[in-house]
Formats: C-alpha cells, sequence, structure tokens
C-alpha cells in the first residue's frame, strides 16, 4: 500500500504534522524511535529540565479549545508537565493510532519511476510513500563525548539528552558533570543538592541569567487574555516568536547610566530574548555586545564569591547570543557551595576517563556517578543520520558534507517530494520553535493541497533557487556576530562537521513573508511534474543583502513623499534630517574644519587625520547628492572610515551647489580644491605628491571630471582615483535604470531631477558632465571602478571601468552583489558592505605603495 505522507518523528512536530495532514485527507504515518509521542521532552528527563521561552509561548496555537482546557501551572514549565501537555494533544487528536513507537527509520530512498519513497525502518519493513517529512528534530540526536575511554568506566553513566524514565538517586554520592550549556546549567543546582561531592568539567563557560520562574506573570496573562488570536499572529511575525517590544536604538548611542538601566530590566525579566532586543545592534555589534558581556560578567562575580571560581566562570570566548544562552535557577549561587567545585578544562584539560572517574592533564578523580551534558550533533545531525538517497541514488549525508543546502529550509534539490520541518536554513533553533513548526507544517500542508489540487506529482527546489538561498543565509549571519563563535549552530561542537552557519537568522516574521511569497509567486524557484506535464517558474526570492532589504523597510515605512516631488530647500532640509542619530563611524586621530580657495570663493572642508604618525597620502573626497545635496560633512561616517582603513589623510571638500550654481561650478570647484590641497599637502601634514581623489555618486563624477583636468593640466600628480557609483553619463537609457530605476531609493526620477538642476540639456554631453565622453581616457591615474547591484547608475560605472580598462588605464572593478546607491556609504548601517569598505581602504593604500595596486587591478578586470 502506498500513502501519502511519511513522517519522521513525534514530538511538537511531528504531531502537528500529523494532525493537520489527516484533518486535510492526506493518509498520513509517522514512525518514531522513542516509546512515546514528546520528542525532546520524552528523551530529557535529566533533573531540572524545563523550557526557556514561556509555556505560554511554547505552545500550539492551532486550536483555540485546546489554549482553553490547557492551563500551564509555571510560567517555564517542567519536562514532566511539558511531556503531559504533548500527551494530552495526542489523545485529544487521536494520533497515537498513527504513529508507530519504538521503531526507528534507517534509510529512505526515491524510485523515480514509481514517483515514491521507499522507507525502511530497524524492524526491517518498507514503507511506500508520496511524499518523506523529517519532523526528527534538530537536538535529537546525542553526541558522543569525544573524550578518550568513555567505554572503560564501571561507575554509573548518564546522558542528559537519553535520561533514564526511572528516577535517578545522586544522594552521598561523588558526581560529575562534564559540560555547561543549557542542560548541565538546569541541572548542576538539581544534582548539586543531592550529591555528597559534585565536580563540574566546564571546557567553555556560557552566558547564564536567573529565569525567575514563578507562576504565569498577571502581565503575560493579561496581555493574552486580551486576544489570543491577536497575540499569537504578533508572536508569527515577530523576530523570535515571542511578541516583543524591539529597541531601534543603537547600544552605545545611550549612555552608560541608561545602558545599565536597560540591561538590569533585561535581567530582571528573567526573559531568554530580553538581551538580544534590548538594542537593536546588540546581535550585530562586536562593541555593543561587548557592553551586554561585561554586565554579566558583572553579575557573574557579584555572585560568586571566589573570585578565581568567578573569573573561569566567565565566558570570554563569544559574544553573547553567539552560543546559545541559558536560563538558570541559582547555577552561580550553586558554586558557593562547600561541596561543588568547579574545573576548567581549558587550563587543565580531559586526559582519559577512567575505570573510576577522569584524568585531567593534572589530577585524578574518582566519581560515582558521571552526568554527560555534552550536547547534540544539532540540525543536519538526526537527518543524515538516516542514508536518505534522492534522484539518482544520490546521497544526502554526501550533498550536505560541505554543509547542507536547501531552499527555504524546507526542500533540497535532488530530494523530490521530500521536506524538513524546522531544517538548517530555517529559523528553527533561533526561534521559539512552537511558532516555527506551525509555520512550516502550515506551509508544507498548504503546498501539498496545491499540488493535490494542480495533479501534481514531484516537487523540488532548482539549483538556481537553492544557491540564492543558501547565499541570503549565509549573508544574514555574516553581518551578525554568530559566525564567530564556536558553537553548535556553526557544526564547531562536532568533530569534523564542517563549519557554516546552520539556521536562519533573518527572523521569523521575516521569514514567514519569504515563505508566502514564494508560495503567492507561483512557487518560485520550486520545479514540479505532474500528469499534464512539468512547471517551473525559476528565480531567487532574496536578491538583496539583508541590511538593505531592512533599510528599504525603514524607509519605506516612514512614508515620506519622493524627494523630487520637494523644493530644493526642502529636500536639502530632509537629507540633514535622515542624519540625525546616524552611528558616527569610527574614532579618527584628528579632525579639523577649515575652509580653501575654490574657484569663485572659499569652500568648507573637513579634514580627517589618522591617529597613526605622519605624515600621510592624501585622499581628496567629494561628497554626493546630484550635485545638488549634501556638503562637506555629509558622508562624515564613511570619511571616517576611510581615513581609519587606508591610513590616509582624507580631506572633504565641499563645492557649489545646483541650481544655485550650476555646471561646471562644481566641477571647477573640485579641481580648484584639489590644486590647493596638492600645494599645500605639506602643510597639511601631507606627503608631497603622494595625492589620490576618490567620491561618491555625484562626488564619483567629480573625482573623475577632476583627474581627467589633471591629467590634461599634467598637474597636480594623481596616485590613483577611487569612483563609488559614479555618475559618468547622462544616458538614462542603460538596463540598470531599467531594471532599478524605482524602489531602491535612487530612482530614474530622483537623477532625473538632479541632471535637470545641475546641468543644461547641451551641457550633459560634455566630457566634464560625462566624462565617459571623453575623446581619450589614456594617462589617467589608476582607478578603482566600484558599483553597487540595484544601483541605476550601476551599468554606467562598469562602462567606465570598461572605457578606462581599453585606454590601457590599471583599472579594477568592484561590483557589489545585493547593495543600493547609497550602501556602500552607510557604514555600521549597511554592514554586509564593510567588505567593500574594507576593499576601497586596501586599493587606497595600494595606490601609495609601490605596485601594490598595479598588480590589484590587473587581477581586477
Ligand atoms: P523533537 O522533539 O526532537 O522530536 C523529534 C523526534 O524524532 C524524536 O522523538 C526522535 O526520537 C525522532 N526521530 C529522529 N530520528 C528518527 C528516526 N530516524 N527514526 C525514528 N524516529 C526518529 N525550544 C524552544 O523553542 N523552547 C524551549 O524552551 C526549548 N527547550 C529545550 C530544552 C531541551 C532540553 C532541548 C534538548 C531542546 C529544547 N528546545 C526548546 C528545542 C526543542 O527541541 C524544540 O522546541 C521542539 O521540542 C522540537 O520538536 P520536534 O518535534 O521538531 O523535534
Ligand atoms: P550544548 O549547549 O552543546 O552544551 C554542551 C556542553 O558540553 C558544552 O559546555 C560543551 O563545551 C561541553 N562539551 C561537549 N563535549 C565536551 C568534551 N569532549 N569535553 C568537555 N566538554 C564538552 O548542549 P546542551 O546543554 O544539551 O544544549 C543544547 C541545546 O538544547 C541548547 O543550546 C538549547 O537550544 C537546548 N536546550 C534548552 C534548554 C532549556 O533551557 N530550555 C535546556 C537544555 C537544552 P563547549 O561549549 O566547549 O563545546
Amino acid at each position: 500500500m502506498v500513502i501519502d505522507v511519511l513522517g519522521v518523528g513525534a514530538g511538537f512536530a511531528g504531531l502537528y504534522l500529523l494532525h493537520r495532514l489527516r484533518s486535510l485527507g492526506f493518509s498520513t504515518k509517522v514512525i518514531e524511535s522513542a516509546g512515546d509521542v514528546g520528542g525532546t521532552w520524552y528523551w530529557n528527563r535529566y533533573p531540572g529540565a524545563r523550557c526557556d521561552i514561556e509555556s505560554l509561548d511554547y505552545s500550539y496555537s492551532f486550536d483555540r479549545e485546546l489554549e482553553t482546557e490547557w492551563q500551564w501551572s509555571e510560567r517555564y514549565a517542567t519536562q514532566p508537565e511539558i511531556l503531559r501537555y504533548l500527551g494530552y494533544v495526542a489523545d485529544k487528536y487521536d494520533l497515537r493510532r498513527d504513529i508507530r513507537f519504538s521503531t526507528r527509520v534507517e534509510s529512505a530512498s526515491w524510485d523515480h519511476d514509481a514517483l515514491l519513497w521507499r522507507i525502511r525502518t530497524d524492524n526491517g519493513d518498507e514503507i511506500l510513500s508520496r511524499f518523506y517529512i523529517m519532523a526528527s528534530g534538530c537536538l535529537s540526536l546525542p553526541k558522543t563525548p569525544d573524550i578518550e575511554g568513555l567505554d572503560r568506566y564501571r561507575g554509573d553513566s548518564y546522558y542528559t539528552g537519553r535520561w533514564p524514565h526511572d528516577p535517578v538517586d545522586f544522594s552521598g554520592k561523588r558526581v560529575a558533570v562534564v559540560g555547561t550549556g543549557s542542560s548541565g546549567i538546569q541541572s548542576i543546582p538539581i544534582i548539586a543538592e543531592q550529591a555528597a561531592e559534585l565536580t563540574v568539567f566546564q571546557r567553555t563557560p556560557n552566558f547564564s541569567r536567573p529565569a525567575y520562574n514563578g507562576p504565569v506573570s498577571a502581565a503575560k496573562r493579561a496581555a493574552f487574555g486580551a486576544g489570543p488570536a491577536a497575540y499569537r499572529e504578533a508572536a508569527r511575525w515577530s523576530r523570535a516568536g515571542v511578541p516583543m517590544e524591539a529597541n531601534a536604538t543603537r547600544a552605545l548611542q545611550a549612555s552608560t547610566q541608561e545602558r545599565l538601566a536597560t540591561y538590569e530590566a533585561a535581567y530582571a525579566s528573567g526573559d531568554l530574548l530580553a538581551f538580544g532586543a534590548a538594542y537593536a545592534d546588540i546581535l550585530l555589534s562586536p562593541q555593543a555586545n561587548e557592553t551586554v558581556c561585561e554586565f554579566l560578567r558583572n553579575k557573574i562575580r557579584s555572585i560568586v564569591r571566589d573570585p578565581e571560581t568567578a573569573e573561569a566562570l566567565c565566558p570570554r570566548d563569544h559574544f553573547y547570543g553567539a552560543k546559545r544562552p541559558c536560563l538558570d535557577t541559582s547555577y552561580y549561587e550553586t558554586y558557593n557551595l562547600p561541596h561543588v567545585r568547579l574545573v576548567d578544562v581549558r587550563k587543565e584539560p580531559l586526559r582519559t576517563i577512567t575505570e573510576k572517574g577522569i584524568d585531567t592533564a593534572s589530577r585524578s578523580f574518582e566519581f560515582d556517578a558521571i552526568v554527560f551534558a555534552t550536547g547534540f550533533d544539532a540540525m543536519t545531525g538526526p537527518i543524515v543520520a538516516v542514508d536518505i538517497k534522492g534522484r539518482d541514488g544520490q546521497s544526502l549525508a554526501a550533498k550536505w558534507a560541505d554543509g547542507p543546502k536547501t531552499y527555504l529550509g524546507l526542500t533540497t534539490h535532488g530530494f523530490p517530494n521530500f521536506f524538513t520541518i524546522t531544517g538548517p536554513g530555517s529559523p528553527s533553533v533561533l526561534s521559539n520553535m512552537a511558532v516555527s513548526i506551525e509555520q512550516h507544517v502550515d506551509w508544507v500542508s498548504t503546498c501539498l493541497t496545491h499540488m493535490r489540487e494542480q495533479r501534481l506529482d514531484t516537487i523540488e527546489p532548482t539549483p538556481l533557487a537553492e544557491a540564492g538561498w543558501v547565499q541570503h543565509v549565509n549573508d544574514c549571519a555574516d553581518i551578525t556576530v554568530f559566525p564567530q563563535a564556536n558553537s553548535w549552530y556553526m557544526g564547531a561542537n562536532v568533530p569534523g562537521k564542517t563549519r557554516v552557519f546552520l539556521p536562519y537568522i533573518g527572523g521569523v516574521g521575516r521569514y514567514r513573508a519569504i515563505c508566502n511569497d514564494v508560495a503567492q509567486q507561483n512557487y518560485l524557484g520550486l520545479a514540479f511534474t505532474g500528469r499534464d506535464g512539468a512547471r517551473c517558474d525559476d528565480g531567487l526570492i532574496c536578491r538583496l543583502q539583508p541590511d538593505v532589504s531592512m533599510l528599504l523597510h525603514f524607509i519605506e515605512s516612514l512614508g515620506m513623499p519622493p524627494r523630487e516631488t520637494m523644493s530644493v530647500t526642502e529636500a536639502r532640509a530632509q537629507s540633514i534630517a535622515m542624519r540625525t542619530g546616524r552611528p558616527p563611524g569610527p574614532d579618527v586621530g584628528e579632525i579639523i574644519d577649515a575652509t580653501l580657495p575654490g574657484a569663485n570663493g572659499p569652500l568648507v572642508y573637513r579634514l580627517y587625520r589618522p591617529s597613526s604618525r605622519g605624515p600621510h597620502p592624501i585622499l581628496v573626497y567629494f561628497h554626493g547628492g546630484g550635485w545638488v545635496i549634501g556638503s562637506y560633512d555629509s558622508d562624515d561616517p564613511f570619511c571616517r572610515d576611510l581615513c581609519v582603513h587606508s591610513d590616509c589623510i582624507v580631506i572633504s571638500t565641499d563645492y557649489r551647489h545646483a541650481p544655485e550654481a550650476r555646471f561646471p561650478a562644481a566641477i571647477d570647484d573640485g579641481f580648484a580644491a584639489t590644486c590647493w590641497i596638492a600645494a599645500n599637502a605639506e602643510v597639511l601634514g601631507g606627503e608631497p605628491s603622494k595625492l589620490a581623489m576618490c567620491g561618491w555618486s555625484a562626488g564619483g563624477n567629480i573625482a573623475a571630471v577632476v583627474c581627467q583636468m589633471a591629467r590634461d593640466a599634467d598637474a597636480p600628480l594623481i596616485a590613483g582615483q577611487v569612483l563609488i557609483n559614479p555618475v559618468t553619463d547622462c544616458d538614462f537609457t542603460r538596463d540598470s535604470y531599467a531594471m532599478n530605476g524605482s524602489g531602491y531609493l535612487l530612482t530614474t526620477s530622483l537623477m532625473q531631477w538632479f541632471w535637470d538642476h545641475y546641468a543644461d540639456a547641451a551641457d550633459r554631453t560634455n566630457p566634464k558632465a560625462s566624462p565617459l565622453r571623453a575623446p581619450d581616457l589614456r594617462g589617467l591615474p589608476p582607478a578603482l571602478v566600484v558599483t553597487c547591484e540595484f544601483d541605476p547608475l550601476r551599468d554606467e560605472g562598469l562602462a567606465y571601468a570598461e572605457a578606462l580598462a581599453s585606454a590601457g588605464v590599471d583599472v579594477r572593478y568592484l561590483p557589489n552583489r545585493g547593495q543600493i546607491h547609497t550602501s556602500l556609504i552607510s557604514v555600521d548601517i549597511i554592514r554586509s558592505g564593510s567588505g567593500a569598505r574594507a576593499e576601497i581602504a586596501a586599493a587606497v593604500r595600494g595606490f601609495f605603495q609601490n605596485g601594490t595596486f598595479i598588480s590589484d587591478c590587473r587581477r581586477g578586470l
């Protein structure tokens, strides 16, 4: 008999999957290796086990009746209570009759002729199913601790993730606990209450803080009770699956006192997510994060009496949140008890397990019992533990050997009709998993219903869509502090496992919107076959860098009128207002504001001097703003960044703006300013003859033209030019205008508005306005031309780079995937631009180091 769906696992995910698919009329069976339902809550019966997302949130939301019938006795329910809840759910919806317990799925292979999965269990059965769904859990495969001599030990040993069903009594015993993740931190205080002696072996201290458990608070009951449906909906669209106010302020914008008050409130809340949400940049900025780390270290120091033990318990090798933080009950207080000791395995490495206990590099310990709280082969482990073979016998374990490759964390190319619930590449373990599980099950159920209605037999993601999603998952992780830690999120806890960030950190709400979008766009990126033929709308669902996307959403939410509908005065005022509260950029050695002679009167400039000893090369910088908006200080954070990373003096000089001073006023001022700076280089602290040009947008246009004028005038000598999203031509017909002309801040109509203010139609083709049109580009200084994928000016930047290269100029072209016109100058706002900013600074340094830039450029084009 062929069934519609076989699910693996009877935890939170498998139970809801079975209920939902069954109610939609799909014949569904579940296989579970445990003796009953519960998953995580079946296996993890260790002392102190409980949830750390509030139970009211960490529960199903699909049935209002269930919500009213079940009342949680505590804010953070114990393992037995959660297990009872899942048992109650299984009974209420009569789920057990379709679950085969005490049975392990060992292999699953796709039969392409029959269009079904052949699934084998450890009982020797073969089950035939059209769809195969792993609801096998992210933390269901305990990791075997990589400690020598495990089999030698003759005392009692326990694994937190496989705890016996009968109560374990440690009274009067000498007990060791290995591991100080969430499981260790929850169990240590309870084991200490019983044991005669407790020795904790810690390799990496974790951030933990009190859960302040108790009855569900009145505030929480009220928030939920006021409108359960609205409350749940807010959770579904939140960042982590729990309704929560996010603070839009950055941590370092607040005063030390304000920050302390915020952190004290977060600490007192006993809410796992409170610190991550305390400021907008806690999980993004190392500097912001360090303020939380030090606050929490001070809490540890204030609790643990022995200063040496306190310091050993203070995490220092990872940022807060980058390894999963913990909530505890009296964890640090436990180390004040006379019969509890901490062994820091970093200082005193575990050498081997012996017959009687544990040997470290310097001591031998004897124990009656050892508890291993050593964690799991997370996310991918339980999936690849099953021998899964897709189309043409391709092995999933082999495909994922260098890290999991999925589309939306739900599907993977080459494995038709195969889904994972909360799989790698989805928010899963970074969220309240009850919410993520329901969202995945609902999405898959809707998809299967769609296939049934459309008479479709198979579904599978395309290579393009999958590669795009893997890229997006990495892009999201790369702007956070997470990839730096040796965490199980990175697979770093399992020897030999490829180091790659496993979950999706873009947020639960955003992820839900993406999944909905995929479905609405005719299941974009998913290929179907069916009785009526094959069907596929291929494409990428997330093409912008994640922080660019967030910025665009934020700006859209402000509901501002387009700039080109404003008067020039209004547009300038708006531009200045938008700068309020932006991150300042890094500190530089010195900043001087002064004036220099322009072509038609004095111009203000700002000089940024590095903190290193001078003299330094000088980089002349022209700001953007379409020749109409902006000033010498409008790109201040970017100039600081350039100064610090290039180790050059950066001089951001003003120029006259249109419409008051139209073409060629800006160019004449730019050239005059450059000549004056060259002539006064030594007085300014610069090295004579070490001068380069840089500009962004219209400033890039000025920099390019000044280089041409300097070449023609034989002075000043310019070592190199960096043109960032430059205006190089007045032609609006290039593809990038058609593709990116609306929706990415710099629009076609805004560009039109700028040109109209700046130059008469007849002047626009003048090479001083459109440097691409210069009859001869030979002899220009080496150039770095930087463009962004979603910029209308992208193609004219590329055209200029190509034209320079054709003219024999040393040129390097640096395109930026997923970025918009304003990305690269948005220091500490668009973090994904930091790699490009570093490359720009390196190129500037290369201009002044003989031969460095030239060899670089040759690699570039
Ligand atoms: P699981 O509950 O892990 O169930 C998967 C099931 O699949 C298991 O029973 C397993 O035996 C079975 N299985 C796997 N492979 C096979 C196979 N090949 N054949 C047959 N059966 C198989 N998340 C939160 O959001 N909040 C919390 O507070 C929280 N606390 C946690 C506490 C602990 C101690 C742990 C370990 C995890 C916690 N989590 C928490 C994460 C937790 O795993 C999820 O919240 C949730 O329980 C996962 O449900 P699931 O059904 O996806 O997976
Ligand atoms: P874990 O966080 O991976 O912690 C395992 C611990 O064992 C770490 O301290 C690790 O040190 C240590 N360890 C592993 N191998 C070791 C070795 N060979 N020698 C010495 N030390 C070793 O695992 P976990 O505590 O079971 O938690 C896993 C996840 O489950 C949690 O992050 C959380 O998501 C979930 N969970 C939640 C709760 C809850 O409160 N609701 C409770 C338990 C678990 P290193 O850090 O140096 O690798």
